[in-house]
């Protein structure tokens, strides 16, 4: 990967830090891993789907990072784009009683607002630590519930085809890359 030309071109663009050999050691829970050759976090979706629709145009190697709770990274590191969702998709949106959250937003924070608003469903969720986008990856859960018991549909990003809604049944293919997801919760 030319790593000058990268950096170059996403510091254009005004969308966040943009950091070159970043240990990402900063960002796993396991405090280990060497540096990512690209390290993004950009400030919006708009700025996010705007650097996944540049590096799969170009072929460039990427890989999403949430919390870093669930990824083990050589010494070596990672010749990649390490794009981050942790600043852009954080918004909660609560509407009757279907919440929307994106998927850099915290699963423990999302079950504590869920339980705020008198919510059932999320408990399971109380202590997993990571990301929605990262629990919705793996499926995760606790306590005899799972993900896919409280996921209406989720709007993901796919290479090749950009942005489209998942209705949950077809939850499988969310492991390619995932932005907004819904959660409706009985
Ligand atoms: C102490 C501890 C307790 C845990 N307990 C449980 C438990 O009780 N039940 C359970 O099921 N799990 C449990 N887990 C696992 C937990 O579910 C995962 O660690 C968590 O879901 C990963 O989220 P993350 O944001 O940290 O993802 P990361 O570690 O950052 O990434 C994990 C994977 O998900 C991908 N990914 C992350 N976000 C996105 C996104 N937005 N779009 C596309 N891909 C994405 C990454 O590319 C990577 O492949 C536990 C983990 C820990 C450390």
């Amino acid at each position: 990967m030319n790593a000058t030309m990268v950096i170059d071109e996403l510091r254009e663009w005004d969308i966040g830090p943009v950091i070159e050999n970043e240990p990402l050691s900063r960002h796993t829970s396991f405090r280990i891993g060497g540096p990512a050759t690209v390290y993004v976090q950009p400030h919006s979706e708009t700025d996010l789907i705007r650097v996944l629709n540049w590096v799969e145009a170009q072929k460039i190697p990427y890989f999403i990072l949430g919390q870093g709770t669930n990824v083990l990274v050589s010494d070596r590191g990672l010749d990649a784009v390490v794009i981050s969702t942790s600043r852009a998709l954080r918004e909660i949106r609560l509407e009757g009683t279907r919440m929307t959250a994106g998927s850099g937003v915290l699963l423990t924070k999302l079950a504590h607002k869920a339980h705020q608003a008198n919510l059932k469903g999320l408990e399971f969720a109380i202590s997993i630590p990571g990301t929605l986008g990262g629990a919705l990856v793996m499926n995760a859960g606790a306590h005899g519930s799972e993900m896919r018991h409280v996921v209406d549909s989720m709007l993901i990003w796919e290479p090749g085809t950009g942005l489209r809604m998942l209705d949950a049944s077809e939850a499988g293919l969310i492991v390619k890359a995932s932005l907004w997801n819904g959660i409706g919760l009985p």
